[in-house]
């Protein structure tokens, strides 16, 4: 079969390797999607500060179960699946606490980009999922990140009513939009890309904004209320720290600074 693996930054190879074997727990999956994952592109540029080249390559991917190892009960040969790329030790203090993306024995699995890929049994066991006939290998590819903005909306608790702003409507971005639109909140959405804007619209942003087209962004968003107040969720789905930082005086009362690392910080 044909695999990408990881040799460094900037530096990725496609080459022949043997189709992998199931072990005792294990499940081999035909590739049918392979997504590239912002983290992907991160890695790609710079590497990563946890695992050592070479390494398999490529992270979300739903696909075709074409072995079972010894002991797999729950999938069989021909069910299609999408499998997440870790799974949690369920027994350290994190996981003990319920925060399982913080486990200290958190094991990873990676060879998304490959024509087949071994699937751990420790996430065969608990983060492997049957697709239903209705979804796509294309939509169940994104079930990581769309997992992660599940967290995100869990974690932040949105109430009816409430004004929230998502900044950055790529893929991360307008997931919130969707999910905060089911949470019956009023989205604004900021972006700097019409196309990206008007796909909000269609997920249940309110309101966009093209920060590139308005000149005093808490001014644009704070009028969209009609007390003029800030928001009451504010979501950063961008990845830039400038982009952080403004995120504070969108909230409520907090206006010119803020603190970030027990420093004061001027914003805007
Ligand atoms: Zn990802
Ligand atoms: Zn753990």
């Amino acid at each position: 079969m044909k695999t990408v693996l990881f040799y460094g930054p900037q530096n990725i190879k496609i080459e022949e390797k043997e189709v992998p074997k199931a072990g005792p727990g294990e499940v081999v999956v035909k590739n049918k999607v392979a997504l590239t994952c912002g983290t992907d592109v991160k890695m790609y540029m710079r590497g990563h500060p946890l695992w050592v080249p070479p390494f398999l390559f490529g992270h979300e991917a739903a696909g075709i179960v074409v072995e079972v190892g010894e002991g797999v009960e729950s999938f069989k040969v021909g069910d299609r699946i999408v499998a997440h790329n870790s799974a949690p030790c369920n027994k350290c203090y994190y996981c003990k606490r319920g925060q399982h993306s913080m486990c200290e024995n958190i094991l990873f699995n990676f060879g998304a980009f490959a024509e087949y890929q071994k699937i751990p049994k420790e996430i065969v066991e608990q983060n492997m999922f049957k697709i239903p006939d209705s979804i796509s290998y294309e939509d169940a590819a994104l079930l990581e990140p769309l997992s992660c903005v599940v967290y995100g909306i869990d974690e932040i608790g949105i109430s009816l009513g409430d004004t929230v702003v998502i900044n950055g409507a790529g893929p991360i971005g307008l997931m919130f939009v969707r999910l905060a639109y089911f949470r019956g909140a009023k989205v604004i959405v900021t972006d700097i890309s019409e196309e990206r804007l008007n796909l909000a619209h269609e997920l249940g942003a309110a309101f966009t904004i093209n920060v590139a087209k308005v000149e005093d962004q808490v001014k644009a968003v704070k009028e969209l209320r009609e007390d003029k107040r800030g928001v009451d969720v504010a979501i950063e789905a961008v990845g830039l720290p400038e982009v952080w930082e403004k995120l504070f005086v969108w909230l409520g009362k907090v206006e010119e600074f803020c603190y970030l690392g027990g420093q004061k910080v001027e914003v805007l």
